[in-house]
């Protein structure tokens, strides 16, 4: 379309070109008008052939929901109407500065006086093979909306790379017309820059719902080609997907080109004030295309602001200009109430304020830093976002509001109700405290009285917020309101300060409640803070590790950097590396290829360890790969000399050498740990097997201890060296090598499944007691059976060498430092005893 309209006649007006028919050149030709109708003679070149519309709205075109027609914002009589020319489907080529006069691809030249660059954004295009194909297309005009409605009339497959707004919004649209989507996401969750992991996961989980399929964590390596058309995309973990089309929405790039021709100042975006003026005093800017005080934005909000302060500029009337914008966000996917403002990064100087109500689904999450609401992100209940956005704008004081801030505007403008204790002492008798269970509030107020004094007791005797914990709040002020504060006692101690449940508690829960990943947890559970800390990720990721093993996939960011790094970190920054030598028992293949990694690594000690096996020390954290690689070749494995999980078997030489054995001791240690090793535990966990009671290996100090006589085999537990030493308990005597294998298979089991984590066997033992601990063992005879049996199944999946995965070069985002999820401190000093 090439739509002229006639000039008002008669005098002499400056001469506005417009570079870019879109939001916010058009919006900025509107505020101009508003101001001084006749100021300027105006001509606005569109590259698209058509007129001005809403581009966020191409969203709901594509799911159905809109027609072209309806988010038309300017039609063809505005341009008559207020004497503009529009060249459209012709796009600006060249600006001559010299002449003033800007060029056409058609060749048509327009002289200016003004000139406004509103050129908006180019879809970034990820350099992979085959993004060039026919069938792979953007998301940014009507044309690239057309192409997938062409694409979703014949069903099939369809491919979004980028799980952000824009990809998560043409997912849905695909979706709704019948296609069969998968969403590709580089990062671990989706809409990563609005969202926190909370929100980012109920997001995720609500688009599975509705038969999506999200992949999280993907990378594209190729765009698989069949004759001449995409066929599929292939992820640089090998895994390929078919698709009939391919949407590209990984992100924008200012659409900046012309600009940098004209030699105008230009750096992301193009370089304006605050009066939207760039280097060149006859040349303005406005929209995605700037860069103002260091920012490009990408949503519509702050284009409004600028045009006003462009048009002020323009029609030289006075105005304080463009001071830069704080954004919000929300999707435009129908039944997915999600919104997110400001900073939510946290850290240590801020508060979070978090509510969730699993089985609303609802998340809000409230940043404050020097009582000023800073961030909000909502999930699932959206009413009061924009309430958040103007406290946030508006910087207010929120220390009056703080208790009932999370609850939305209605609640903490509700005078004495902000005072959650006197909104609880105003429900009546029969009012439901606890859903889950089905608890009134005159049932815990009577239980109360009876003598539960504390959450955890009132949970054990009439059941209120032992589900869920959602109404923990709920009971918390009823035990404040019927004994007072000072009466109120602590109960036992929680996991950490994010949760009011113990550590059985979590673990019962995830098994109760299915519970399958960090985020669900936290949400089914109540969370009191966004992500955790670094007390409870790791303890959640050992526990979904430990109750789903082969379903659970193991999140590396919540452990700590020696186990994410397989290695250990010492004071100078070097690592130490200790290969497994099954029972303690080497060759001159192994020490050969030890040998030569010390010295092709310049590596400054080797030390033999209490252990039995050699650490070498000083390996740079760059040559870590290497090093596995190398010990690898010779057919030596991690030795795990890190982490929470079996360390070693010691064992002395036994009945083959010595001439007090009694059994094969060397024999029975390989083959236990054979058995054992990759495990993850509750803590580190040693093994020895000595092959008679003088005890060489000394068993009698270990977790696990094995100590051979004429008869059979004594079975030793709960055993520490280090600052408070323990000797074993003995916890039965055995006849066979298979029974002593089975029994060790069953007592890891059990300690997996009931310690909590960073507890050792000799403080659980003592806190459990021998005697649970054999009775859970011994009290019904096929139990050690059951146990072992659970722990062999847990074996297949762990037994899996993270160095060869390592030095694969798979993984190798794990090198980051531990606190992509938060900054996590170096672990406290563990209360461990060796
Ligand atoms: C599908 C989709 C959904 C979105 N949803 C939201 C949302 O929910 N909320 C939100 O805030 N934002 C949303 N956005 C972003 C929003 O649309 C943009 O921020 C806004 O359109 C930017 O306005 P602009 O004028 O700078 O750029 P545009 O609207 O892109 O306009 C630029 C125009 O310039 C034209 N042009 C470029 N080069 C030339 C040339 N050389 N000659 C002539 N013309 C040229 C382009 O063809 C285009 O028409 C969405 C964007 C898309 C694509
Ligand atoms: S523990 Fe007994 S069998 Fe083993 S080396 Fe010592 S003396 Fe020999």
């Amino acid at each position: 379309m090439n739509f002229e309209s006639g000039k008002a006649g008669g005098q002499i007006r400056e001469r506005l070109v417009v570079i870019g028919n879109g939001m916010a050149g058009c919006r900025a030709v509107e505020e101009i008008l508003a101001r001084d109708p006749g100021r300027f003679d105006i001509t606005i070149f569109g590259a698209e052939p058509r007129v001005n519309y809403n581009r966020i709205m191409l969203s709901p075109v594509l799911a159905g929901e809109k027609r072209f027609e309806d988010i038309v914002i300017n039609d063809e009589a505005w341009y008559a109407d207020n004497a503009i020319t529009l060249v459209s489907g012709d796009p600006v080529a060249q600006i001559d500065r010299a002449n003033g006069a800007v060029i056409a691809k058609s060749g048509r030249v327009e002289p200016y006086d003004r000139l406004l660059i509103a050129t908006g954004s180019d879809p970034f295009i990820i350099p992979v093979p085959g993004a060039g194909l026919p069938g792979v297309v953007t998301f940014r005009d009507l044309d690239d909306v057309e192409k997938m409605l062409a694409a979703a009339d014949g069903g099939g497959k369809a491919v979004v790379i980028g799980g952000g707004l824009l990809g998560l919004e043409a997912a849905h649209g695909l979706s709704l017309r019948g296609m069969d989507v998968t969403v590709i996401h580089l990062m671990p969750t989706l809409m990563e820059r609005q969202l926190d992991e909370a929100a980012g996961y109920l997001l995720k989980s609500e688009l599975e719902r509705r038969g999506q399929t999200i992949l999280t964590g993907a990378d594209t390596a190729e765009i698989v080609e069949r004759d001449g058309h995409v066929a599929g995309v292939k992820l640089k973990d090998g895994r390929e997907i078919e698709a009939d089309i391919v949407v590209m929405a990984v992100g924008i790039r200012p659409a900046t080109g012309l600009a940098r021709a004209a030699g105008l100042e230009v750096e992301r975006g193009i370089l304006v004030d605050d009066h939207m003026v760039t280097s060149d005093p006859a040349i303005m800017a406005v929209g995605e295309c700037v860069q103002h005080r260091g920012t490009c934005y990408g949503l519509v909000a702050p284009l409004w602001d600028m045009c006003r302060a462009l048009a002020d500029a323009a029609t030289a009337q006075p105005g304080a200009g463009y001071a830069g914008s704080v954004t919000s966000t929300k999707l435009k996917v129908s039944g997915i109430d999600l919104f997110s403002a400001g900073d939510f990064s946290g850290g240590a100087e801020c508060e979070d304020i978090v509510m969730r109500d699993a089985s609303r689904g609802i998340y809000k999450r409230v940043v404050v830093k020097d009582n000023r609401v800073i961030g909000a992100v909502l999930y699932g209940d959206t009413a009061d976002g924009s309430w958040y956005f103007d406290l946030l704008k508006k910087g207010e004081d929120v220390s009056p509001i703080r208790e009932a801030l999370i609850f939305g505007q209605a609640f903490a403008s509700g005078g004495a109700l902000a005072d959650p204790n006197a909104a609880v002492a105003a429900l009546s008798d029969d009012a439901e405290i606890c859903g889950c269970n089905g608890v009134s509030k005159g049932a815990v107020v009577k239980c109360i009285e009876s003598g539960a004094h504390s959450v955890d007791a009132v949970r054990s005797t009439c059941k209120a917020s032992a589900s869920c914990g959602s109404c923990t709040g709920l009971v918390e002020s009823l035990l404040a309101i019927t004994l007072g504060d000072g009466a109120v006692e602590a109960g036992p101690k929680t996991l950490c300060k994010c949760t009011s449940f113990t550590h059985d508690d979590v673990r019962r829960l995830i098994l109760e409640k299915e519970l399958k990943a960090i985020p669900q947890v936290m949400q089914e559970l109540h969370w009191t803070t966004p992500d955790g800390c670094a007390s409870c990720r790791p303890a959640l990721n050992y526990y979904l590790l430990c109750a789903w093993p082969g379903e659970y996939i193991d999140d590396q960011k919540s452990r700590f950097v020696n186990e994410r790094l397989h290695a250990n970190i010492q004071k100078d920054g070097t690592y130490s590396v200790v290969p497994r030598m099954w029972g303690g028992i080497t060759s001159p293949k192994e020490l050969r290829a030890i040998a030569d990694v010390v010295e092709k690594y310049d590596a400054p000690m080797v030390k033999v360890t209490g252990g039995q096996r050699l650490d070498i020390f000083g390996i740079r954290k760059e040559d870590l790969p290497a090093v596995w690689a190398d010990l690898n070749a010779a057919g030596m494995v991690s030795g795990h000399a890190y982490g929470k999980s079996l360390r070693t078997v010691k064992t002395c030489v036994g009945s083959e050498w010595c001439r007090f054995g009694t059994q094969d001791s060397t024999g029975l240690g390989v083959k236990i740990e054979r058995m054992t090793w990759g495990s993850w535990m509750p803590h580190k966990f040693k093994i020895a097997v000595s092959g008679c009671p003088r005890n060489c290996a000394e068993a009698t100090i270990k977790d696990f201890g094995v100590v051979c006589v004429d008869s059979g085999y004594e079975l030793h537990v709960g055993g520490n060296g280090g600052i408070r030493v323990r000797a074993t308990d003995l916890l039965c005597k055995v006849a066979t090598e298979e029974e002593a294998m089975d029994t060790c298979a069953a007592f890891i089991q059990l300690y997996r499944e009931q310690a909590h984590y960073l507890e050792r066997t000799a403080p659980w033992i003592e806190r459990v007691g021998l005697d649970h601990v054999k009775a859970a063992l011994f009290g019904d005879p096929k139990a050690v059976r059951r146990y072992a049996a659970r722990f062999r199944f847990s074996q297949q999946f762990m037994q899996d060498d993270p160095w060869a995965r390592r030095a694969a070069g798979k993984e190798a985002e794990l090198h980051q430092h531990l606190a992509e999820v938060r900054p996590f401190p170096a672990p406290a000093p563990q209360e461990e005893i060796a």
